[in-house]
Order: C-alpha cells, then structure tokens, then sequence
C-alpha cells in the first residue's frame, strides 16, 4: 500500500494520520511570529472553496507538520476528501504507478481530493523523475483543488531540492500564485525543555566562576539547541 494515503474519518476521528494534532493542542505563546488571526481563519476552511493553496515555512519544530495536520483534520470533518504524506512518499507513489503503468490512473487519484498534504519538502533529495512527476501533479491540482505544503527551505533553496531551477520556479510560480504563506520564525518546540533546563541550570550558576569554585562540581552537559 501506498505511503501517500487518503485520511480516513472512522466515527469522527480521522485515522492513517501519523499523529493526530489540533489547533487547540497549538501553544501560540511559544511561537509569537505567528499571527493567531491567520491561523484561525485558515481553520474557517475558505481556502478550499476558493482552491488557494498553504504553505507552510519555518525551521525544524516549529510547528509546521502540526498546523498542517490540524488543517487536514479539520478537512476531513468537514467530509471532504483528503490525502497526506511526505514529499518522498508521495513521489514513491507516482514512481511506482509509472513503473506499473497506472500513472494517469494515480495522477486522476490525486488531483481530485479537495485537500492534498505534502509534508517535508527539502529534507530529502529528489531525482529528477520525481521533481518532474511531482510538477504534473501539481499542475493539474493548479486553480483547481488546494494543496498544503511544508518545508524547512525557503524557495530559494528549491532549485536545489528539485536538482532543476526552471522547473522549481515555474513550480512555485503555480503553487504562490493563490496561496497563503505562515513563515514561522521562532525556536524549535522539540527543543523546548532544553532551553528550559538551560535557564534554570544558569539560574542555580553560583557568583564566582573562579576555577576553584568549579573545583568537584561536575554536572552534566546540556546540549545547546
Ligand atoms: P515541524 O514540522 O515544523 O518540524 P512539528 O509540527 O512536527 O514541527 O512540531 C514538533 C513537535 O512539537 C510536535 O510534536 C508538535 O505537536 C509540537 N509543537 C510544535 N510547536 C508547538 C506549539 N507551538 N504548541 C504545541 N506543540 C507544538
Ligand atoms: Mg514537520
């Protein structure tokens, strides 16, 4: 079975989700470069009547997979169609149809859902067969249906992803042309206890770090994020 898959809703809960996330579970205080209102309003599902796209930048752990996936739940509950995976398995998928000779096939299967996710744009590298199928796609879905997209690169760097700048451009060319972009710029919230065990260790630091001082106080190292 295919990695990229469509989002079920088994008795109200959406299934075939790595995790299940909600906007509620989102803490904004630890992100303020987000504007809470953009976040919201997405959450009121307009932009899949009007076939706008999401696309989700920031470094790792900021949230972006997590507000993705709270938007497809909340796709999912509305009864539209739904389909979620990684750039990589994605790819996998049309690579495989081709090679099975359903490409048409899975390339229909995948413009129709009103929502598609694509998560991970630009952790991996893709060949060009996959940055060429990824485009048709894309193409296809273009002022038709919405695709939300997250990646830890900014366009600039999408040349380099896709190994191909004109098509790279000419695909961010279709997917930002009605599109709504959340750039989060904050820290990482994987690494937030760190950061917490950080200050507190440099709250209980005595005065004077005079070597003698330090002499038998060996504590252990907090790796820096
Ligand atoms: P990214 O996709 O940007 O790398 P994730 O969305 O996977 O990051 O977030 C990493 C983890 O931290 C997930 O478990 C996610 O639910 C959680 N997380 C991230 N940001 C927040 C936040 N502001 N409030 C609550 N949980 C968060
Ligand atoms: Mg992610």
């Amino acid at each position: 079975m295919s990695l990229f898959r469509s989002v079920r809703e088994t008795r109200g809960k959406p299934s075939r989700l790595p995790t299940v996330k909600t906007l509620a579970d989102f803490d904004f205080s630890f992100q303020p470069s987000l504007k809470r209102e953009q976040i919201d309003s997405l959450h009121t599902l307009g932009f899949l009547e009007r076939q706008e796209n999401v696309i989700f930048l920031g470094p790792p752990g900021v949230g972006k997979t997590h507000l993705a996936i709270s938007l497809a739940i909340a796709t999912a509950q509305s009864g539209r169609r739904v389909y979620y995976g990684t750039l990589a398995d994605l790819i996998t998928s049309l690579e495989e149809a081709q090679t099975a000779g359903r490409l048409s096939h899975r390339l229909k299967t995948l413009t129709h859902p009103t929502l598609l996710l694509v998560d991970e744009i630009g952790y991996l590298p893709i060949t060009p067969t996959g940055g060429m199928l990824f485009f048709q796609l894309m193409s296809r879905r273009y002022e038709h249906a919405s695709t939300i997209l997250t990646s830890n690169k900014g366009f600039e760097d999408w040349g380099e992803i896709f190994g191909d700048d004109v098509m790279a451009s000419a695909l961010i060319d279709r997917l930002a042309h009605h599109c709504h972009i959340v750039n989060i710029r904050g820290n990482s919230y994987r690494m937030r206890q760190h950061r917490e065990l950080q200050r507190l260790l440099a709250q209980t630091e005595p005065a004077s770090t005079t070597p003698t001082s330090r002499r038998g106080r060996r504590r252990k190292e907090v790796p820096t994020p």
